[in-house]
């Protein structure tokens, strides 16, 4: 199989081809196609499978026909939220869905604790339509105003496994509680354990399962 067979944005299309990236990875040819479509996932699949580019490749797909060129923050609303455990994870991930959209006007912000506040809050206040982050610093950032996520579309869950055995999830369900409830969500977990499948009765609406 190929990319140009999902039908995806010619700008993602561009920015695989510069990746060097020539065929899907099975957690991409299975993921892509249901996460362009709008539909809930829930995908087992370990680092290294390419599960990043599987979730970001259709998600940015996804908010093309918000990308703006404005320089007004209120053009800029986040629209899709992905949440990690660790901040290695936010800044890979980051690093992912900036050389993704790097040709596109969409914009890409990082956040995550250990470090200083006050720098993510001036880059929030420009607004991104795709914001990264880890759970605790999410919630300060709620908490101080610096974000709002009443504009978020779709929600992805990557690493959720270790986002629970962390201790993740009181923060998580007071994140969840400040998201519209008619949103794509999509979670991504090493493995289905019980408290992973729970977490997605939950959170997910008829998600399509897929194990690689
Ligand atoms: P991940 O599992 O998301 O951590 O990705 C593992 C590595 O595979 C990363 O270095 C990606 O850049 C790379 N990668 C992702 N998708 C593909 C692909 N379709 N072809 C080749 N490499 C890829």
């Amino acid at each position: 199989s190929s990319f140009t067979e999902f039908g995806l944005h010619p700008d993602i299309l561009k920015a695989i081809e510069l990746s060097g990236y020539t065929k899907p990875t099975p957690i991409q040819a299975r993921a892509i196609g249901p996460v362009m479509d709008g539909l809930d996932v829930m995908g087992a699949a370990q680092t290294g499978t390419g599960k990043t580019a599987a979730f970001t490749l259709p998600v940015l797909h996804r908010m093309m026909p918000f990308a703006s060129t404005s320089t007004s923050p209120a053009k800029h609303p986040v629209r899709a939220l992905i949440l990690t455990p660790t901040r290695e994870l936010a800044d890979q991930v980051a690093e992912n869905v900036k050389r993704y959209s790097e040709i596109s006007p969409l914009r890409a912000s990082v956040v995550y604790g250990g470090v200083d506040i006050n720098p993510q809050k001036a880059e929030l206040r420009r607004g991104c339509e795709i914001l990264i982050a880890t759970p605790g610093r999410l919630l300060d950032h709620l908490e101080q105003k610096t974000v709002s996520l009443n504009q978020v579309s779709v929600l992805v869950l990557d690493e959720a496994d270790r986002m629970l055995d962390m201790g993740f999830m009181p923060d998580l369900e007071r994140i969840l509680k400040q998201l519209p409830a008619q949103r794509q969500s999509l979670l991504f977990s090493a493995t289905f354990s019980p408290e992973i499948r729970q977490l997605g009765r939950t959170f997910l609406k008829d998600p399509v399962e897929i194990s690689v």
